[in-house]
């Protein structure tokens, strides 16, 4: 079998670049070796998703199902609040988001994608590829045994499978200090349905440790910790156990979640960040989780893995359509732009120095709107000095709160 382009794993970021694909007038196959619905971490958007889900034309399939809709986010530290509504941003974009059960979101992105032509093999796993000058083969594994298909080229999309990542020996370890972390769904019934209860919740628990509190529209609350290693050995006996233990020791948390029922057994990850020696070869890119994933703290994920699949789907059909495409500038460094950005944020987070910024009583307005299209994920609006220059802006910012000058 034959296609001009073979995306492993139909996750967000591959369903997205399929989708470019399909528009510019070329086939694409997805591997996919799961069966969907499959679970998945990753519940929380973030607006600059709903400008690349339109442009893919797969945001209203997404808004028939009526997911929770986010409209900010309230970071939280003992009795001090700091709420950030995407509706007073800087950006020019969107006001809005979802907070979704990935498996239901997935699933919707993968069957849209599947309605404009794109066959998705389910339960087939990509286990090599033969990179070679104008093709690529591809060996495929399902139930029947082995198989291979020609591709002209090839996105990897397999998120924590790091398909291409392995093959090459791609993969970094992670500049960030190691965190694991540890979470579940529950059945919320001590929410409200408000848009105070129903709204996200990053509560900074103690030095180093975070609990997120993402609910749905289906009554469910997705609640999750993050904190190193050290911090999740004191915790003994079942993950369910460990993680009931953890919500009862803290304020903010032990009464919503007593004696809530647990949708499944919790899930816990060790060491999570990782890097990427490089994002694109000659016949392959890598887009989404598969490239290099941070930290949860900002929801930026999901974010990252549509912004790389739409960019990647776009370029790699422009370059099968014959144009010229430098992948350097056109992809690599339009996704580091992002990562270097929110790599300030997520550092500023684990070193106290953005708590500061959130919590200080008077902070500028202005500042306030540009920090806020950050976390809303327009991370390449360079008109944003919080943007442009990330570092200097923040360190700035801290300095004169500690020096009592603003
Ligand atoms: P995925 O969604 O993982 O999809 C990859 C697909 O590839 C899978 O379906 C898999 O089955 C398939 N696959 C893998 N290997 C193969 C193979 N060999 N052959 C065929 N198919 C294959 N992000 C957010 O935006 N918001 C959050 O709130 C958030 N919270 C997080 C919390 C934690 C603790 C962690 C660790 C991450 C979190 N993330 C969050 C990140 C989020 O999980 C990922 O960034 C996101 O799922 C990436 O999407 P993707 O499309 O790249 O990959």
């Amino acid at each position: 079998m034959k296609t001009d382009i073979l995306i492993i794993g139909a996750g967000p970021a591959g369903t997205v670049a399929a989708s470019m694909i399909k528009k510019a007038g070329l086939d694409a196959v997805i591997i996919e070796k799961e069966k969907f619905p499959r679970y998945v971490i990753g519940e929380s958007l973030l607006p600059r998703c709903m400008d690349v889900l339109e442009d893919a034309d797969l945001l209203k399939a997404v808004e028939k199902q009526n997911f929770q809709k986010k409209y900010g986010a309230l970071f939280v530290r003992g009795k001090d609040e700091c709420l950030f509504n995407f509706s007073d941003q800087h950006t020019d974009g969107w006001s809005w988001t979802w907070q979704v059960p990935r498996d239901e979101f997935d699933k919707v992105l993968a069957d849209e994608v599947e309605k404009m032509g794109v066959d998705i093999r389910y339960e087939n796993e990509v286990v090599d590829i033969d990179f070679q000058d104008e093709k690529q083969i591809v060996k495929v594994k399902n139930s029947d045994g082995e198989y291979e298909i020609e591709s002209r080229f090839v996105i990897d999309a397999s998120g924590y499978g790091r398909v291409i990542p392995r093959l090459l020996d791609l993969d970094l370890p992670s500049s960030l200090n190691p965190r694991s972390s540890m979470f579940t769904q529950v059945v919320d019934v001590n929410r409200s349905n408000t848009e105070v209860d129903n709204r996200i919740t990053i509560i900074d628990a103690e030095p180093g440790v975070w609990i997120w509190i993402i609910p749905f529209s289906n009554g469910k609350t997705s609640v999750g910790f993050v904190a190193p290693p050290e911090f999740f050995e004191k915790y003994q006996g079942s993950n369910e156990e460990r993680l009931r233990q953890m919500l009862a020791d803290q304020e903010l948390t032990a009464d919503r979640f007593k004696d809530v029922e647990y949708a499944f057994d919790p899930i816990f990850i060790p060491g999570y960040s990782i890097a990427i020696k490089a994002l694109h070869g000659k016949g392959w890119v890598v887009v989404g989780n598969a490239t290099e994933f941070l930290d949860p703290v900002f929801s930026s994920g999901v974010t990252f893995a549509l912004e790389s699949g739409w960019k990647a789907g776009i370029l790699a059909a422009r370059m099968l359509n014959g144009e010229k495409v430098d992948w350097s500038e056109a992809y690599d460094k339009h996704l580091l732009q992002g990562v270097e950005t929110f790599r300030t944020y997520v550092n500023a987070w684990y070193d106290d120095k953005l708590q500061t910024i959130f919590f200080a009583h008077n902070i500028n307005p202005k500042i306030k709107r540009q920090i806020c299209s950050v976390l809303a994920g327009y991370v390449w609006d360079k008109s944003n000095s919080y943007v442009r220059n990330h570092r200097n802006a923040v360190d700035t910012l801290v300095s004169l709160i500690k020096e009592g000058a603003i």
